[in-house]
């Protein structure tokens, strides 16, 4: 019989300590830095770099260490709870899974051409999906590349596209056959990884409320003309191709939530136990433990749910329930645990020097994107629950 083993293996408990290791050369003022002057953490990003933690997912013949979605998780929840939360998170998760359809899709010479400069740090890239008419119905989308010749040229508008004001590459969806003219909406959409060229398109940062250090932009998309060796798989699968990276890209969102939510728990804990008030410290209260004794436990338990998605993708059974169920229950315990930090510092909660105003805002970004709450119950109501379709 086959024990369940909840244990990390000791090789990754020593990737976490490595990542951890580097973490801590970027304290909290790094971090508060960068959220006030919204400069992109490139000293962060260089530092895991130089390491070869970019490379994480990415096959060893192409740079990267080839490890799984398991292994990913454990790094990029390590380097959430260290206290860089998702400035932290975000500044290196498309190195990290983004090239995932160029890895399962791309041609040889792709593969080569595009793993090795994302692995090695060396080049940035965004994703290029939300528009502003189409919002979580992708198949509605509007950008379209059109065929001329050997190449395609892109016309359109993208909108929330993160790290686009750093990114050297985009990983674009656009439509290359009319809705009408496609057999199914999901049809007719293709994929490709190329330059972003800024003589063709405009990047304009949108103010929002955390992350800063990690910008988020609109992109107008004008005569942007993409060599066909830059089309990833075959013209009109896109959708399919992105479709494949979904569930990886979900379980990793969960697990940077829960990262930020242990960080915010952290600081609640210690403040609990320091600050004295009516005689003794604060943390003595029950009305201040049970709380944090509840977030503990909700963020134990999405944990438990991120890696079982990971561990099935990992073995390749079918993960869908896992990884939307794992994505939606660590961004609501994340979001609770830094609710319930700045509720515990009191007012000083509210200050910038004490971090979990800063943790609460970013705990918002894992409950919108890259699908929101209603979507995943909407997805389990019907894929798990046989529920009629409701959208
Ligand atoms: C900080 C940040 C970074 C992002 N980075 C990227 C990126 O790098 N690349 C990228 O492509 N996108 C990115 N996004 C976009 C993100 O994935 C979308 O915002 C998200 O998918 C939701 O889409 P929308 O904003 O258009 O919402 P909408 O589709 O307009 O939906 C609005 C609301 O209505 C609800 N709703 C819609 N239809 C239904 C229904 N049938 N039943 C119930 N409720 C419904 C939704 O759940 C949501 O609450 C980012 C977003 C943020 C906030």
């Amino acid at each position: 019989m086959t024990a369940i083993d909840f244990a990390l293996s000791e090789f990754q408990q020593s990737l976490r300590l490595a990542v951890d290791k580097i973490c801590a050369r970027f304290g909290d003022d790094y971090w508060l830095g960068r959220d006030r002057d919204g400069k992109f953490p490139e000293e962060f990003h260089r530092a895991l770099a130089a390491d070869g933690w970019l490379g994480v997912c990415i096959p060893e013949t192409h740079g990267g260490s080839g490890l799984g979605i398991t292994e990913a998780a454990v790094m990029m929840e390590t380097i959430a709870a260290s206290g860089a939360g998702f400035s932290g998170a975000s500044a290196v998760h498309m190195n990290i899974f983004g090239l995932n359809p160029v890895v399962v899709y791309g041609n040889d010479e792709q593969k080569r051409r595009m793993l090795p400069p994302i692995a090695a740090g060396e080049e940035k890239a965004c994703f290029a999906v939300t528009e502003p008419n189409a919002g979580l119905e992708t198949a509605k989308l509007q950008t379209r590349a059109e065929r001329r010749g050997d190449r395609y040229v892109i016309n359109g508008a993208k909108i929330w596209i993160s790290t686009a004001q750093v990114a050297d590459k985009m990983l674009i969806l656009a439509r290359t056959t009319p809705l009408d003219a496609s057999r199914k909406p999901t049809e007719g959409l293709s994929l490709f990884y190329t330059a972003l060229d800024r003589r063709f398109v405009e990047v304009r940062e949108i103010e929002k409320m955390g992350r800063k250090a990690v910008d988020s932009n609109q992109m107008f998309i004008d005569g942007l003309e993409v060599p066909i060796e830059d089309r990833i798989g075959e013209e009109g699968r896109g959708f399919e191709y992105i479709l494949h990276g979904l569930n990886p890209e979900r379980i990793l969102v969960g697990a940077e939530a829960i990262g930020l939510g242990r960080a915010a728990l952290r600081r609640a804990t210690s403040y609990a136990k320091e600050r004295v008030v009516f005689g003794r410290p604060i943390g003595q209260n029950q009305g201040i433990q049970h709380p944090l004794a509840e977030c503990w436990m909700e963020l134990e338990a999405a944990d438990l749910m991120v890696f079982k998605a990971a561990w099935q993708y990992d073995n390749g059974i079918p993960c869908g329930p896992a990884a939307n169920a794992a994505k939606h229950l660590a961004a609501e315990a994340g979001f609770k645990a830094c609710q319930t930090a700045i509720m515990t510092h009191g007012g000083y909660g509210y200050a910038k020097e004490y971090h979990v105003e800063r943790y609460l805002r970013e705990s918002m970004i894992p409950r919108i994107a890259p699908v929101t709450p209603q979507l995943i119950l909407c997805f389990i109501a019907e894929k798990v629950l046989g529920l009629p379709k409701s959208y």
